[in-house]
């Protein structure tokens, strides 16, 4: 993430932006002595279950720090709450915010770091639009002159993808896909599909000076905004 041009487009959110980079490196920190398996192919949910416990007290840790208390709800169970994209429970007297910024980042950083440990188990060739290593779609692609490049926010991996085909149903009539792009914003694009109604963010590489695909996503919400209101849903 690109912490400097964050601050400069949205300068009113800058406490919250560098709270954010404090949070996420004390993650980063605390998941340094943790292992990390080796697997036998893509990470199945199982396996990445099995984790939660150690990666829960990872959360602990940095939640003591940050609030100075022992949290006072069970992390590993928030763990897979999250995991399962389900909505938080109610707790009272925290700062939500703060922990959906630990809870998102030891996600995805474990994921990561499996991914990293783990790469010869990721197919060379991939035609589907969910990552094949972790499962979670792509919520942004760039678009260059040698083709589309699809990012998984979660383990940060990349894969080649068509550029006329929806990457959540695969649907590839140009009749039902679209695009749109926003007055200024240049450079990035809501490429939207008709018959399930979903969109990815799209990036050309050529009309804009591009940041990394973390920075791009959180420089472009509001073209989530956008698509939302157009009656498009974001990827699953
Ligand atoms: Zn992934
Ligand atoms: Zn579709």
């Amino acid at each position: 993430m690109n912490w400097d041009i964050l601050i400069s487009t949205y300068p009113s959110e800058k406490d919250d932006i560098l709270r954010a980079k404090s949070l996420q490196e004390q993650v980063d920190a605390a998941m340094n002595d943790m292992g990390i398996p080796v697997l036998d192919g893509p990470c199945p949910e199982d396996r990445l279950i099995s984790l939660f416990p150690d990666l829960a007290r990872v959360c602990s840790s940095v939640w003591r720090d940050y609030s100075g208390s022992e949290p006072s709800f069970d992390m590993a169970e928030l763990l897979q709450t999250f995991a399962n994209k389900e909505a938080f429970p109610e707790i009272e007297g925290i700062n939500e915010d703060a922990l959906q910024v630990i809870l998102t980042r030891a996600f995805s950083r474990l994921l990561f770091l499996l991914r990293e440990k783990n790469s010869r188990a990721i197919p060379d060739t991939w035609s589907q639009g969910s990552c094949p290593f972790c499962g979670a779609f792509a919520r942004i692609g760039f678009d260059s002159e040698t083709g589309r490049v699809l990012h998984c926010p979660t383990c940060g991996h990349s894969w080649r993808y068509p550029r006329v085909r929806c990457t959540v149903c695969g649907n590839a009539d140009h009749s039902t896909l679209g695009y749109f792009e926003a007055e200024g914003l240049e450079g990035i694009r809501v490429s939207f599909c008709k018959e399930c109604s979903h969109y990815i963010k799209v990036i050309d590489t050529a009309a804009r000076d591009t940041a990394d695909p973390e920075t791009e996503d959180a420089l472009s919400l509001e073209m989530d905004n956008l698509a939302v209101e157009e009656g498009f849903t974001e990827v699953p």
